[in-house]
């Protein structure tokens, strides 16, 4: 049992007030006048007003800019195991009925700062970001064991941000139970896919675009049955949208990522759903020269899908970024027919859902093309974004018409 009554104090500078209103669960370092105690990095410590009033209890990491996170903002809780079983609880709660692959716990969002839980049928993937989810990681897996039927836990742990919080950026592993297999197959939207939770990005699988997977295959059931229908999937990963669009009655969707493990899964989860597979439509290649080439060859697309990685990992990469989303965006509204739609996605923190439409209103003038907004894309619903931590809603996506 590794109980954890706070004993050390931190006392924040009056202009840290501001924060603790806002009950953001980040308290930078420049916000902490004073450490009273002896913390260890990753232990409780109690949180103090300028004026020695105690408002909440959290987790401290002298080595991270993030000096703690907040557990609590009521002073009376004890953070014991009991706790933490209660806060995994009520996550995977507000999941019921479970899907077989989902997000089981969004780290801030649910309250369980520094951690992420997803389920893939009978796995469960962890990513530890903090040196408070770091130290209890055994315990909590352990906890995880007794409140869901999995055959075993690995950890995903091995993301750059890590090195903020003082972690190796390379850690994995078995946490708990049975190794994974080489492949999970999963269930999503009534599709079985193939997911790699050792070599995968991220935990294995891009578990957030699963209900814009699932419109896209709805929205394009309603459209007249065409032969000529072709969608352009770019930044594929294991063709999830490419499995919707076929299910959605498109004959032809071709998947483009420069991974050749992810178009080698997108290509077999094609087959195992039970769509022919046409072996010039899955293409190991990068995004931008293929669409530069298609420009040259004057290929002409009914529905393309811009699903790239983060262009910008902080806000000093905002302009580049800028650049890189109209340089694709501008290239794919060349490419539409009239008539054509554009789904459009940004996962990029720093760029918001204001600049990012920006950004496409500029590449549609630049491609000198005519278009609308007809929808708004966000991260499935078990990616919650708490009010309180507004860097929660990182993916955003544009549904475009060309006229
Ligand atoms: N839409 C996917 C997730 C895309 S993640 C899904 O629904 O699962 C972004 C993908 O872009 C990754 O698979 C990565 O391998 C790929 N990628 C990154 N840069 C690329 C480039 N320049 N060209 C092609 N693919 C790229």
């Amino acid at each position: 049992m590794t109980t954890t009554q706070a004993t050390a104090v931190i006392t924040l500078h009056p202009k840290a007030t501001k924060n603790t209103e806002r009950r953001h669960p980040w308290l930078f370092s420049g916000a902490v006048r004073s450490v009273d105690g002896k913390p260890a990095d990753g232990d409780i410590v109690r949180i103090h007003l300028h004026d020695g009033q105690p408002v909440g209890l959290g987790y401290f990491n002298n080595q991270s800019n993030i000096r703690v996170r907040v557990l609590t903002w009521d002073i009376n809780e004890t953070i014991d195991d009991g706790w933490w079983a209660n806060r995994l609880q009520a996550s995977i709660a507000r999941r019921t009925p479970l899907p077989n692959a989902a997000r089981l716990v969004n780290a801030e969002n649910d309250y369980l700062p520094g951690l992420i839980v997803d389920k893939y049928d009978g796995w469960l993937v962890l990513q530890s970001l903090s040196m408070g989810i770091e130290t209890r990681k055994t315990m909590l897996a352990g906890l995880l064991a007794e409140l869901l039927d999995v055959r075993g836990m690995y950890e995903r742990s091995d993301i750059e941000i890590r090195s903020k919080e003082g972690l190796p950026a390379d850690t994995m592993g078995v946490l708990w139970g049975e190794a994974p297999p080489e492949t999970i197959t999963i269930e999503e939207n009534g599709h079985q896919l193939l997911v790699d939770v050792y070599t995968g990005h991220k935990t294995g699988f891009y578990l957030d675009q699963r209900e814009n997977r699932l419109q896209l295959r709805e929205w394009l059931k309603l459209l007249p049955a065409s032969d000529e229908m072709t969608v352009l999937n770019t930044f594929s990963f294991t063709g999830g949208f490419t499995v919707a669009a076929l299910a959605g009655g498109v004959k032809r969707a071709i998947s483009i990522d420069s991974s050749a493990e992810a178009i080698d899964l997108a290509r077999a989860n094609v087959e195992m759903n039970g769509f022919a597979v046409n072996e010039e439509d899955f293409i190991q290649a990068n995004v931008f020269d293929v669409l530069r080439d298609y420009r040259d060859e004057g290929q002409q697309f009914d529905l393309i899908i811009l699903d790239p990685p983060k262009f910008a990992r902080h806000a000093k990469q905002v302009q580049s970024a800028s650049r890189g989303y109209k340089d694709i965006n501008w290239l794919a509204f060349r490419l539409l027919k009239p008539g054509g739609y554009l789904w459009t996605f940004s996962c990029s923190n720093a760029v918001d859902m204001d600049l990012f439409q920006k950004i496409v209103f500029g590449a549609i003038i630049d491609a000198e093309r005519e278009g609308q907004i007809v929808g708004r894309l966000q991260a499935a619903s078990d990616h919650p974004v708490a009010l309180t931590f507004p860097e929660g809603a990182y993916l955003k996506g544009l549904v475009c018409r060309v006229v």
